[in-house]
């Protein structure tokens, strides 16, 4: 029986399994049992078996290998479960032991060493705009991507994201004077997340032009580098470390010069705010320096709509557009971050919006793993969203999200359903024109 290597860790399954009443309420509510109705694949019975695995009952073979890397890491269940139960966090917590005992995959091992290395994967990424038209159909009104012939990895005849010609940092200048008056002391800074620097680099001209329009100087932090997420998913807890501690190092030099740190994606500022603290939980130097970035770290609707006149503007120019919109709730933004009214309240200032039946229900991207080698699963989660979606004859949806953005724009292709997604930031700034 292996030796259970989890002793020094935060969260001990047996007290875990031990909390679970058995009541089954997370059943009906997780994306991974909606699609496979097997109790070792719902929040129950990971729960279970990982109280199994810590009293060394149970190997960490392939077959649990493949039950615990099956979990969207949606946090359905913690919200449904009476005692919250953490099963998100476990799961997380289980799959760097699953890293550490089979390895990661080739594939995965080079994006995350592109991640914490910003110049090759600019150069990468530069590379990937020259060439990607010989492997790639490109729509650019959808702001995606079809293969044009399949790969291992990459099945022909799925939407992908597409690298865009120059990265969102390398754009703009570090500092950008937007304010009239000379002795404004109002500043944010802008952490843009990897999906929106080297894919939907719209979101950032977007922000940029609301930040413009409000008069508020911003900054661009130049060497901030990815927030971890993919990587903590994924259970390569080595390169969270070296990403986190980078970050942190990093913001120290300029959060006391800032009100905010704004950020128009979901799944980077709930990283940030919750997950950097809990991955150094057993390092309290670094835990204590995470806590108190924390509290300036904000996802951009939320600040904008709570700390500035931006609504009143928007009302202000009496734009109106025929166009539904239909929002969805990232995971990461409304479980976790309790997030949910602001991008509604911004985005009804112009735009007519529908109400999908669930917004809440988890778009199935589920991380890297999900995205590869569990594709089918993300790809089975996806349908019932772009349903869903279609019945509100939406011809825009909206979510902070660009996970979801990448996600739902292929569920939407397989689906064939023709709407088209936005971050709520490009709506809103097309609306301020
Ligand atoms: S995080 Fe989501 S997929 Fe995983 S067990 Fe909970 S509800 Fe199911
Ligand atoms: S909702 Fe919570 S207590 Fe109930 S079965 Fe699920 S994990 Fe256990």
């Amino acid at each position: 029986m292996e030796e259970n290597k989890l002793k020094n860790t935060k969260f001990d399954y047996t007290s875990i399994s031990d909390e679970c009443v058995k009541c089954g309420k997370c059943k009906p509510v997780c994306t991974i049992f909606n699609i496979n109705q097997d109790e070792a694949t719902s929040p129950r019975g990971f729960i279970d078996l990982l109280g199994a695995y810590e009293r060394n009952e149970l190997d960490l073979d392939m077959t649990a290998k493949e039950i615990f890397e099956s979990c969207f890491l949606c946090t359905n269940c913690v919200e449904a479960c009476p005692n919250d139960l953490p099963t998100d966090m476990v799961i997380e917590q289980v799959r760097s032991d699953i890293a550490k005992k089979y390895g990661i995959a080739w594939y995965k091992k080079l994006f995350f060493f592109l991640l914490r290395h910003r110049k090759i994967m600019d150069l990468m990424s530069r590379l990937g705009y020259v060439f990607q038209t010989c492997g790639l159909k490109i729509n650019k009104e959808q702001q995606s991507a079809l293969p044009k012939f399949s790969l291992p990895i990459v099945k022909k005849d799925r939407a992908l994201p597409y690298a865009d010609a120059i990265s969102f940092l390398n754009k703009y200048p570090e500092n950008l004077k937007f304010s009239v008056q000379e002795a404004s002391k109002n500043k944010v800074a802008i952490f843009i997340g990897c999906m929106g620097n080297y894919a939907y680099t719209n979101i950032g001209d977007s922000l940029i032009k609301i930040l413009k329009k409000l008069e508020l100087d911003t900054v661009i932090p130049k060497k901030q580098l990815c927030c971890g997420a993919p990587a903590y998913f994924t259970g390569d807890f080595d390169t969270v470390d070296y990403l986190v501690k980078k970050n942190i190092e990093y913001f120290e030099t300029f959060i006391d010069d800032v009100d905010a740190i704004i950020i128009p994606e979901a799944t980077c500022s709930a990283m940030i705010n919750i997950d950097w603290v809990h991955f150094l939980h057993d390092q309290p130097q670094w835990k204590e320096r995470a806590a108190k970035i924390a509290p300036k770290v904000h996802m951009a609707t939320k600040w904008l709509e709570n700390n500035t006149k931006l609504k009143s503007m928007l009302e202000a120019t009496n734009n109106t557009f025929d166009q539904i919109v239909t929002y969805h709730d990232p995971c990461h933004a409304k479980k976790m971050q309790g997030i949910h009214k602001e991008p509604r309240a911004l985005l009804s200032a112009n735009y007519k919006i529908e109400e999908m039946s669930d917004p809440n229900r988890c778009c199935g991207f589920g991380g890297v793993t999900m995205q590869s080698e569990k594709y089918h699963l993300a790809k089975a989660a996806g349908m019932p969203k772009a349903a869903m979606i279609k019945e509100t004859k939406a011809e825009i949806v909206s979510a902070e999200c660009s996970a979801c953005r990448m996600q739902i724009t292929n569920s939407l292709h397989q689906a064939k359903v023709n709407a088209t997604f936005k971050n709520p930031i490009e709506l809103i700034a097309d609306a301020l024109d």
